[in-house]
Protein backbone atom coordinates (compact mmCIF):
# COMPACT_ATOMS: atom_id res chain seq x y z
CA UNK A 1 0.00 0.00 0.00
CA UNK A 2 1.60 3.56 -0.75
CA UNK A 3 2.27 5.63 1.74
CA UNK A 4 0.40 8.46 2.26
CA UNK A 5 1.12 11.82 0.63
CA UNK A 6 0.24 15.33 0.64
CA UNK A 7 -0.78 17.37 -2.24
CA UNK A 8 -1.95 21.29 -2.73
CA UNK A 9 -5.34 21.91 -3.15
CA UNK A 10 -5.46 22.37 -6.92
CA UNK A 11 -3.39 18.41 -7.23
CA UNK A 12 -7.20 17.67 -7.01
CA UNK A 13 -8.05 18.16 -10.39
CA UNK A 14 -5.07 16.15 -10.89
CA UNK A 15 -6.90 13.46 -9.60
CA UNK A 16 -10.16 13.98 -11.07
CA UNK A 17 -8.94 14.12 -14.65
CA UNK A 18 -7.26 10.94 -14.08
CA UNK A 19 -10.70 9.10 -13.03
CA UNK A 20 -12.91 11.04 -15.75
CA UNK A 21 -9.44 9.29 -18.42
CA UNK A 22 -9.80 6.68 -16.97
CA UNK A 23 -13.74 6.08 -18.02
CA UNK A 24 -15.12 7.43 -14.31
CA UNK A 25 -18.00 9.61 -13.64
CA UNK A 26 -16.98 11.39 -10.80
CA UNK A 27 -19.65 12.77 -8.72
CA UNK A 28 -19.16 14.73 -5.35
CA UNK A 29 -20.62 17.75 -3.89
CA UNK A 30 -21.24 20.87 -5.81
CA UNK A 31 -22.92 23.96 -5.27
CA UNK A 32 -26.76 24.51 -7.04
CA UNK A 33 -29.15 26.28 -5.80
CA UNK A 34 -27.68 27.68 -2.95
CA UNK A 35 -27.47 24.38 -1.26
CA UNK A 36 -24.33 21.42 -1.76
CA UNK A 37 -25.95 18.75 -3.84
CA UNK A 38 -24.08 15.35 -5.43
CA UNK A 39 -23.30 15.73 -9.42
CA UNK A 40 -20.89 15.42 -11.63
CA UNK A 41 -17.64 17.26 -10.89
CA UNK A 42 -15.18 18.39 -13.78
CA UNK A 43 -12.20 19.89 -11.77
CA UNK A 44 -11.74 21.40 -8.40
CA UNK A 45 -13.85 24.02 -9.16
CA UNK A 46 -16.93 22.48 -9.18
CA UNK A 47 -16.42 21.62 -5.74
CA UNK A 48 -17.72 23.85 -2.60
CA UNK A 49 -14.51 26.23 -2.23
CA UNK A 50 -14.72 28.51 0.24
CA UNK A 51 -18.35 27.93 1.47
CA UNK A 52 -19.69 26.71 4.55
CA UNK A 53 -23.16 25.24 5.98
CA UNK A 54 -25.28 26.58 8.80
CA UNK A 55 -27.41 23.92 9.19
CA UNK A 56 -30.13 23.70 12.21
CA UNK A 57 -33.46 21.84 12.60
CA UNK A 58 -35.37 23.04 10.05
CA UNK A 59 -32.75 25.87 8.64
CA UNK A 60 -30.28 25.39 5.88
CA UNK A 61 -28.16 28.05 4.46
CA UNK A 62 -24.84 28.58 2.43
CA UNK A 63 -22.07 31.38 4.27
CA UNK A 64 -18.88 32.64 2.28
CA UNK A 65 -15.74 32.01 4.18
CA UNK A 66 -12.62 33.88 3.98
CA UNK A 67 -10.35 30.58 2.65
CA UNK A 68 -10.66 28.72 -0.57
CA UNK A 69 -11.35 25.33 1.79
CA UNK A 70 -12.67 22.81 -0.45
CA UNK A 71 -14.61 20.48 2.40
CA UNK A 72 -16.01 22.99 4.86
CA UNK A 73 -19.66 22.17 3.86
CA UNK A 74 -20.90 18.79 5.95
CA UNK A 75 -23.25 16.53 3.86
CA UNK A 76 -26.28 17.92 2.05
CA UNK A 77 -29.84 16.17 1.17
CA UNK A 78 -27.72 14.07 -1.23
CA UNK A 79 -25.69 11.56 -0.21
CA UNK A 80 -24.29 8.54 -2.49
CA UNK A 81 -27.44 6.50 -2.07
CA UNK A 82 -28.92 8.28 -5.16
CA UNK A 83 -26.50 6.82 -7.56
CA UNK A 84 -26.46 3.29 -5.66
CA UNK A 85 -29.87 2.46 -4.99
CA UNK A 86 -31.82 5.56 -7.50
CA UNK A 87 -35.48 7.19 -6.20
CA UNK A 88 -36.83 5.29 -9.37
CA UNK A 89 -35.73 1.73 -10.64
CA UNK A 90 -36.80 0.20 -13.47
CA UNK A 91 -37.13 -3.20 -12.61
CA UNK A 92 -38.87 -5.44 -15.59
CA UNK A 93 -41.04 -5.59 -18.57
CA UNK A 94 -43.20 -8.51 -19.70
CA UNK A 95 -43.81 -8.15 -23.64
CA UNK A 96 -46.32 -10.30 -25.18
CA UNK A 97 -45.10 -12.04 -28.19
CA UNK A 98 -48.84 -11.82 -29.93
CA UNK A 99 -50.24 -14.87 -28.85
CA UNK A 100 -50.79 -14.64 -24.72
CA UNK A 101 -47.44 -15.65 -24.15
CA UNK A 102 -45.75 -12.89 -22.06
CA UNK A 103 -41.76 -12.58 -21.95
CA UNK A 104 -39.93 -10.63 -19.25
CA UNK A 105 -37.23 -8.49 -19.97
CA UNK A 106 -34.95 -7.24 -17.20
CA UNK A 107 -32.50 -4.45 -18.05
CA UNK A 108 -28.97 -4.93 -18.08
CA UNK A 109 -27.71 -4.47 -14.90
CA UNK A 110 -25.82 -1.22 -14.86
CA UNK A 111 -21.96 -1.37 -15.52
CA UNK A 112 -21.44 2.91 -15.10
CA UNK A 113 -17.87 3.35 -13.13
CA UNK A 114 -18.23 5.94 -10.41
CA UNK A 115 -15.75 7.43 -8.19
CA UNK A 116 -17.41 9.10 -5.15
CA UNK A 117 -15.34 12.02 -4.62
CA UNK A 118 -15.65 13.88 -1.18
CA UNK A 119 -17.78 10.67 0.66
CA UNK A 120 -17.86 11.66 4.20
CA UNK A 121 -16.91 9.31 7.09
CA UNK A 122 -20.92 8.69 8.34
CA UNK A 123 -21.93 8.50 4.38
CA UNK A 124 -18.89 5.50 4.09
CA UNK A 125 -21.19 3.98 7.55
CA UNK A 126 -24.65 4.29 5.60
CA UNK A 127 -23.44 2.73 2.80
CA UNK A 128 -21.91 -0.06 5.19
CA UNK A 129 -25.33 -0.19 6.92
CA UNK A 130 -26.86 -0.41 3.25
CA UNK A 131 -24.34 -3.50 2.39
CA UNK A 132 -25.95 -4.91 5.54
CA UNK A 133 -29.49 -4.92 4.15
CA UNK A 134 -29.41 -4.99 0.05
CA UNK A 135 -26.17 -7.18 -0.64
CA UNK A 136 -25.86 -9.91 2.62
CA UNK A 137 -30.06 -9.76 3.82
CA UNK A 138 -33.05 -11.19 2.68
CA UNK A 139 -33.83 -8.55 0.37
CA UNK A 140 -30.33 -8.50 -1.21
CA UNK A 141 -30.73 -6.58 -4.43
CA UNK A 142 -29.24 -7.40 -8.06
CA UNK A 143 -29.27 -3.61 -9.46
CA UNK A 144 -27.63 -2.29 -5.96
CA UNK A 145 -24.81 -5.02 -6.02
CA UNK A 146 -23.79 -4.19 -9.42
CA UNK A 147 -23.92 0.03 -8.80
CA UNK A 148 -22.08 -1.66 -5.55
CA UNK A 149 -19.42 -3.65 -7.32
CA UNK A 150 -18.50 -0.74 -9.72
CA UNK A 151 -17.81 2.03 -7.45
CA UNK A 152 -14.40 3.91 -6.36
CA UNK A 153 -15.52 5.86 -2.50
CA UNK A 154 -13.07 9.07 -1.86
CA UNK A 155 -13.38 10.23 1.79
CA UNK A 156 -12.83 13.45 3.12
CA UNK A 157 -13.08 13.92 6.63
CA UNK A 158 -15.15 16.74 8.46
CA UNK A 159 -13.27 19.18 9.79
CA UNK A 160 -16.34 21.58 9.92
CA UNK A 161 -19.31 19.52 11.04
CA UNK A 162 -22.71 21.08 10.79
CA UNK A 163 -25.21 22.17 14.01
CA UNK A 164 -27.12 19.18 13.09
CA UNK A 165 -23.87 16.51 12.96
CA UNK A 166 -23.76 13.74 15.82
CA UNK A 167 -21.42 10.94 13.98
CA UNK A 168 -19.09 11.45 17.09
CA UNK A 169 -22.10 9.87 18.99
CA UNK A 170 -22.75 6.86 16.70
CA UNK A 171 -19.03 6.30 16.10
CA UNK A 172 -18.92 6.83 12.69
CA UNK A 173 -16.99 10.24 12.50
CA UNK A 174 -16.26 13.00 11.71
CA UNK A 175 -12.78 10.64 11.09
CA UNK A 176 -12.83 7.57 8.73
CA UNK A 177 -13.67 4.87 10.67
CA UNK A 178 -12.08 1.19 10.78
CA UNK A 179 -14.61 -1.26 10.16
CA UNK A 180 -13.81 -3.30 13.42
CA UNK A 181 -17.45 -4.83 13.46
CA UNK A 182 -19.18 -2.26 15.69
CA UNK A 183 -20.52 -0.18 12.97
CA UNK A 184 -20.57 -2.00 9.36
CA UNK A 185 -18.38 0.90 7.46
CA UNK A 186 -17.65 0.99 3.85
CA UNK A 187 -13.88 1.18 2.81
CA UNK A 188 -12.89 4.08 1.59
CA UNK A 189 -9.80 3.54 -1.16
CA UNK A 190 -8.81 6.56 -0.70
CA UNK A 191 -9.31 8.97 2.58
CA UNK A 192 -8.39 12.61 2.33
CA UNK A 193 -8.12 15.57 5.27
CA UNK A 194 -8.07 18.84 4.56
CA UNK A 195 -5.62 20.42 6.34
CA UNK A 196 -6.17 24.63 6.93
CA UNK A 197 -3.15 25.54 9.54
CA UNK A 198 -0.63 26.49 8.05
CA UNK A 199 -0.58 25.48 4.30
CA UNK A 200 -3.69 24.79 2.77
CA UNK A 201 -2.98 20.99 1.80
CA UNK A 202 -4.88 17.47 1.05
CA UNK A 203 -3.45 14.53 3.28
CA UNK A 204 -4.10 11.62 0.87
CA UNK A 205 -4.28 7.67 2.62
CA UNK A 206 -4.89 5.12 0.51
CA UNK A 207 -7.12 2.64 1.98
CA UNK A 208 -6.88 -0.02 -1.16
CA UNK A 209 -4.83 -1.28 -4.00
CA UNK A 210 -6.74 0.71 -6.33
CA UNK A 211 -6.51 4.07 -4.07
CA UNK A 212 -2.84 2.83 -3.64
CA UNK A 213 -2.53 2.85 -7.27
CA UNK A 214 -4.44 6.72 -7.50
CA UNK A 215 -2.04 8.14 -5.12
CA UNK A 216 1.13 7.10 -6.89
CA UNK A 217 -0.33 8.09 -10.19
CA UNK A 218 -0.18 12.09 -8.89
CA UNK A 219 2.29 14.25 -8.11
CA UNK A 220 2.49 14.51 -4.25
CA UNK A 221 5.41 14.89 -1.59
CA UNK A 222 5.46 11.76 1.51
CA UNK A 223 3.39 12.89 4.62
CA UNK A 224 5.26 14.29 7.67
CA UNK A 225 4.66 13.47 11.06
CA UNK A 226 3.25 17.23 11.34
CA UNK A 227 0.89 16.59 8.69
CA UNK A 228 -0.89 13.34 10.71
CA UNK A 229 -0.25 15.51 14.06
CA UNK A 230 -2.22 18.15 11.94
CA UNK A 231 -5.04 15.63 10.87
CA UNK A 232 -5.28 14.50 14.92
CA UNK A 233 -5.88 17.61 16.00
CA UNK A 234 -8.57 18.77 13.09
CA UNK A 235 -10.48 15.22 13.76
CA UNK A 236 -9.98 16.72 17.77
CA UNK A 237 -11.38 20.00 16.86
CA UNK A 238 -14.33 18.41 14.93
CA UNK A 239 -15.41 16.27 17.20
CA UNK A 240 -15.09 19.66 20.04
CA UNK A 241 -17.59 21.06 17.79
CA UNK A 242 -20.26 18.50 17.00
CA UNK A 243 -23.38 20.08 16.92
CA UNK A 244 -25.67 17.23 18.95
CA UNK A 245 -25.16 14.51 20.68
CA UNK A 246 -27.23 10.98 21.14
CA UNK A 247 -26.73 9.14 24.22
CA UNK A 248 -26.94 5.97 22.71
CA UNK A 249 -26.58 4.30 25.71
CA UNK A 250 -29.41 1.00 26.29
CA UNK A 251 -31.23 3.63 23.03
CA UNK A 252 -33.05 0.00 21.87
CA UNK A 253 -34.56 -1.47 25.54
CA UNK A 254 -35.10 2.75 26.31
CA UNK A 255 -37.53 2.92 23.29
CA UNK A 256 -38.85 -0.27 23.18
CA UNK A 257 -39.56 -0.01 27.02
CA UNK A 258 -41.23 2.96 26.33
CA UNK A 259 -44.22 2.26 23.51
CA UNK A 260 -46.66 4.21 25.31
CA UNK A 261 -44.77 7.31 26.12
CA UNK A 262 -46.54 10.73 26.49
CA UNK A 263 -43.53 12.00 23.90
CA UNK A 264 -45.37 10.13 20.75
CA UNK A 265 -48.29 12.14 20.97
CA UNK A 266 -46.58 15.32 21.70
CA UNK A 267 -43.75 14.57 18.47
CA UNK A 268 -47.09 13.52 16.48
CA UNK A 269 -48.73 16.79 17.17
CA UNK A 270 -45.73 18.53 15.57
CA UNK A 271 -44.77 16.01 12.34
CA UNK A 272 -46.66 16.46 9.14
CA UNK A 273 -46.07 13.03 7.97
CA UNK A 274 -44.52 14.50 5.05
CA UNK A 275 -41.83 11.86 4.45
CA UNK A 276 -38.44 14.21 4.29
CA UNK A 277 -36.92 12.81 6.65
CA UNK A 278 -36.78 8.99 5.09
CA UNK A 279 -36.29 10.62 1.39
CA UNK A 280 -32.56 12.34 2.72
CA UNK A 281 -31.88 9.63 5.18
CA UNK A 282 -28.85 7.63 3.82
CA UNK A 283 -29.64 4.75 5.31
CA UNK A 284 -33.50 4.16 4.75
CA UNK A 285 -34.40 1.54 2.20
CA UNK A 286 -38.30 1.13 2.07
CA UNK A 287 -39.97 0.81 -1.78
CA UNK A 288 -42.85 0.12 -3.38
CA UNK A 289 -43.59 -0.73 -7.06
CA UNK A 290 -45.80 0.68 -9.55
CA UNK A 291 -47.21 -1.43 -12.54
CA UNK A 292 -48.38 -0.03 -15.12
CA UNK A 293 -49.85 -1.40 -18.72
CA UNK A 294 -50.39 0.09 -21.76
CA UNK A 295 -53.71 -0.14 -23.81
CA UNK A 296 -53.05 -2.79 -26.20
CA UNK A 297 -52.31 -4.75 -22.74
CA UNK A 298 -49.14 -6.17 -24.72
CA UNK A 299 -46.59 -4.56 -22.64
CA UNK A 300 -46.86 -4.25 -18.96
CA UNK A 301 -43.64 -2.93 -16.32
CA UNK A 302 -42.76 -3.10 -13.20
CA UNK A 303 -40.81 0.16 -11.44
CA UNK A 304 -39.49 0.88 -7.79
CA UNK A 305 -39.42 3.91 -6.03
CA UNK A 306 -38.58 4.98 -2.58
CA UNK A 307 -41.46 4.93 0.03
CA UNK A 308 -41.71 5.85 3.32
CA UNK A 309 -42.99 4.58 6.32
CA UNK A 310 -44.66 7.81 7.47
CA UNK A 311 -47.37 7.69 4.31
CA UNK A 312 -50.66 5.77 5.22
CA UNK A 313 -50.03 3.64 1.65
CA UNK A 314 -47.31 1.97 3.32
CA UNK A 315 -48.40 0.55 5.77
CA UNK A 316 -51.58 -0.95 4.13
CA UNK A 317 -52.28 -4.75 4.92
CA UNK A 318 -55.75 -6.15 4.05
CA UNK A 319 -58.04 -3.73 4.30
CA UNK A 320 -56.95 -0.90 6.00
CA UNK A 321 -53.45 0.81 7.22
CA UNK A 322 -51.97 -0.94 10.27
CA UNK A 323 -50.27 2.80 11.25
CA UNK A 324 -53.35 5.00 10.78
CA UNK A 325 -52.07 7.85 13.19
CA UNK A 326 -48.98 10.44 12.90
CA UNK A 327 -47.74 8.79 16.62
CA UNK A 328 -47.88 5.38 15.32
CA UNK A 329 -45.90 6.29 11.99
CA UNK A 330 -43.33 7.99 13.94
CA UNK A 331 -42.68 5.90 16.61
CA UNK A 332 -42.25 3.19 13.98
CA UNK A 333 -39.47 5.58 12.15
CA UNK A 334 -37.69 6.55 15.35
CA UNK A 335 -38.07 2.91 17.14
CA UNK A 336 -36.77 1.11 13.50
CA UNK A 337 -33.96 3.56 13.30
CA UNK A 338 -32.23 3.46 16.57
CA UNK A 339 -33.50 -0.18 17.74
CA UNK A 340 -35.26 -2.86 15.54
CA UNK A 341 -33.05 -2.19 13.00
CA UNK A 342 -30.28 -3.52 15.22
CA UNK A 343 -32.66 -6.72 16.03
CA UNK A 344 -32.77 -7.25 12.06
CA UNK A 345 -29.10 -6.11 11.21
CA UNK A 346 -26.90 -6.11 14.16
CA UNK A 347 -26.36 -2.43 13.58
CA UNK A 348 -28.08 1.03 14.23
CA UNK A 349 -29.95 2.27 11.14
CA UNK A 350 -29.07 5.79 11.98
CA UNK A 351 -25.37 7.51 11.26
CA UNK A 352 -25.65 10.33 12.62
CA UNK A 353 -25.41 12.44 9.46
CA UNK A 354 -28.02 14.97 10.95
CA UNK A 355 -30.13 15.32 7.56
CA UNK A 356 -33.71 14.20 8.63
CA UNK A 357 -33.22 17.50 11.74
CA UNK A 358 -32.00 19.87 8.97
CA UNK A 359 -34.83 19.16 6.41
CA UNK A 360 -37.67 18.40 8.73
CA UNK A 361 -39.35 21.38 7.63
CA UNK A 362 -41.20 21.77 11.29
CA UNK A 363 -36.90 20.85 12.95
CA UNK A 364 -38.45 17.82 14.81
CA UNK A 365 -34.42 16.91 16.12
CA UNK A 366 -34.38 12.76 17.14
CA UNK A 367 -31.64 13.78 19.31
CA UNK A 368 -33.87 15.87 21.38
CA UNK A 369 -37.17 13.06 21.12
CA UNK A 370 -34.71 10.20 22.69
CA UNK A 371 -33.25 12.75 25.30
CA UNK A 372 -37.24 14.00 25.94
CA UNK A 373 -37.82 10.08 26.40
CA UNK A 374 -35.19 9.28 28.55
CA UNK A 375 -35.58 12.29 31.06
CA UNK A 376 -39.30 10.93 32.27
CA UNK A 377 -38.50 7.05 30.98
CA UNK A 378 -41.79 5.24 31.88
CA UNK A 379 -39.59 2.08 32.43
CA UNK A 380 -38.42 3.59 36.12
CA UNK A 381 -42.05 4.51 37.29
CA UNK A 382 -43.62 1.13 36.62
CA UNK A 383 -40.67 -1.05 37.92
S1 LIG B 1 -31.96 8.89 11.00
FE1 LIG B 1 -31.42 11.03 10.51
S2 LIG B 1 -29.38 11.35 11.42
FE2 LIG B 1 -29.74 9.15 11.35
S3 LIG B 1 -28.82 8.47 9.41
FE3 LIG B 1 -30.99 8.89 8.95
S4 LIG B 1 -31.04 11.04 8.30
FE4 LIG B 1 -29.04 10.70 9.28
S1 LIG C 1 -40.42 14.14 11.37
FE1 LIG C 1 -40.32 16.06 10.14
S2 LIG C 1 -39.47 15.40 8.15
FE2 LIG C 1 -40.18 13.54 9.19
S3 LIG C 1 -42.27 13.23 8.46
FE3 LIG C 1 -42.43 14.42 10.37
S4 LIG C 1 -42.48 16.57 9.69
FE4 LIG C 1 -41.72 15.37 7.93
Amino acid sequence: MAAPGVIAPSGLGSLIALLRDEGYRVVGPTVRDGVVVHDDLAGVDDLPVGWQDRQGPGTYRLERRDDEALFATAVGPHGPKRELFPPRQHLWEAVSDGDAVFHVVEPPAPDERIAFLGVRPCELAAIGVQDRVLLDGLAADRVYAAHREQVLLIAAECHQPAGTCFCASMGTGPGVVDNDGSVPVARADLAITELLEGEHRLLLRAGSEEGSRLLDAIDHRAATAEDHAARDASLAAATEQMGRHLDVEDVHDLLMGNLSHPRWDEVASRCLACTNCTMVCPTCFCTNVEDTTDLSGERASRDRRWDSCFTIEFSHAGPTSVRTSTRARYRQWLTHKLATWIDQFDTSGCVGCGRCITWCPVGIDLTEEVAAIRASDGRKSTS
